[in-house]
């Protein structure tokens, strides 16, 4: 049996103000650190104890006890039994004045360009929204540029932020990220009472499908994970509080149309290495902003390499998967196209594929383009020239995000 803390980060302690706030943290953490845990591939826990400040009947307690061994099973393949344990609360005395107000609306803001056009959109949408940025310990350069971006972005447009110290995050990347970042937002809403959380990620990151059947893929906004987040939050808080993923159609290259402004993009880092503080040019993230950045005739000098005149197995995974997923749907691996098929998401990646080719085609107009990618790109463009062009007319209009999308409530079924 294991039992893992939450950080003793001083700026924390405020969570411990409330009861139900505290349970939360504990519960986010726990999950949290058992990815990196099982990353590690140390001896991985079959049991694992989370203390918890509230009463909760059994029923609600077991309940919550299964999701979060299914959130686990379903994105980390380990079958860990969780048991909760109610355990007396520490006094504080601590104010946390930063906190005083009510917020209807909270955006995770994290310094991508998803969130700092979500945060611009939630504003405008409801007049009023709380930016909650969860900073990573060991993740210092990327916290710079979140503060820089609030200066150029929020400051003018009256948007507060809050920041929330998690964990460090240690080598690798955590795929449990974004169950910790909304039950973080629900310890927030324990204290401005909003009823809805938005989470502004683009859909081809959401759903991202695999390349390969090894590749590990980001998970981060995955549907199952959002919404185990969402209804263990509920159980612990008593009441409902909407997630919104308005972004969750939209291609990257259709997110950017809508900013479009390289001394804002510059600025935003979307990148899955937050090691250098700039955005690498050569995970899939970066290749989406670049892939956007050609399309839009938007700059590529911010990336530190451009992955287009080089090899790069990430890039020629995604370029070979659009092919495939365009032309031969058919022969794609079930595993490949699951997440697609589940969520119907079927005519967002006809876009984002037709969006990589676009690019390609651009580029190689400017001659400047590895030969793998023209060879591919000379196979598609012979019978599909007409799909391209049709594409190209339809990323000019502009699409405004849906605020009606909201997280389902999947494993219904839990007892
Ligand atoms: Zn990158």
């Amino acid at each position: 049996m294991e039992t893992f803390y939450g950080s003793s980060d001083r700026f924390m302690k405020f969570v411990t103000l409330s009861p139900v706030s505290n349970t939360l943290y504990f519960i986010a953490n726990s999950l949290f650190m058992l990815e990196k845990k099982i990353k590690l591939e140390e001896d991985i826990p079959e049991k694992v104890e989370v203390d918890i400040f509230i009463d909760l009947d059994d029923e609600i307690k077991s309940k919550i006890e299964t999701l979060m061994n299914l959130v686990v099973l379903d994105v980390l393949c380990e079958d860990v039994e969780f048991k909760l344990i109610k355990k007396p609360i520490k006094k504080t005395r601590l104010k946390f004045d930063e906190l005083s107000e009510e917020h209807e609306t909270i955006c995770l803001f994290s310094g991508g360009i998803d969130s700092t056009l979500g945060i611009s959109k939630t504003k405008e949408k409801y007049g009023d929204v709380l930016g909650l940025f969860v900073s990573h310990g060991d993740l210092g350069k990327i916290t710079k540029k979140v503060y820089d971006l609030k200066k150029i972005i929020l400051d003018p447009e009256e948007i507060d932020l809050i920041k929330m110290i998690a964990p460090a995050m240690g080598k690798g990347y955590s795929q449990l990220r974004g169950f910790l970042y909304t039950l973080y937002a629900m310890i927030v809403s324990c204290f401005c009472n909003a009823k809805r959380i938005i989470i502004s990620e683009c859909g081809s990151t959401m759903y991202q499908p695999k390349f390969a059947p090894m590749d590990t893929i980001t998970y981060t906004t995955n549907p199952y994970v959002l919404s185990s987040a969402k209804k263990i939050g509920e159980l612990i808080l008593g009441r409902e509080v909407d997630i919104v993923t308005p972004f969750e159609d939209f291609t990257k290259t259709e997110m950017m149309n809508l900013i479009k402004d390289d001394s804002i993009l510059s600025e935003t880092h979307s990148c899955i290495s937050g090691r250098w503080g700039i955005n690498c040019g050569r995970c899939y993230a970066c290749i989406a902003r670049m892939i956007g950045s050609v399309n839009l005739e938007l700059s590529l000098d911010y990336f530190k390499f451009n992955t287009f005149e080089e090899e790069n197995n990430m890039l020629s995974s995604f370029v070979n998967f659009c092919f495939d997923y365009l032309l031969f749907k058919e022969n794609v691996d079930y595993w490949s196209l699951k997440n697609i098929e589940i969520f119907n998401k079927e005519n967002l990646f006809d876009r984002t594929c037709l969006d990589v080719f676009i690019a390609l085609k651009k580029l190689s107009n400017q001659r400047n383009i590895d030969m793998e990618y023209s060879i591919i790109l000379e196979e598609f463009v012979k019978s599909n020239s007409d799909r391209l062009g049709l594409r190209k007319k339809e990323i000019e209009t502009t699409k405004e995000p849906d605020f009606e999308n909201k997280v389902r409530k999947l494993h219904e079924d839990v007892k």
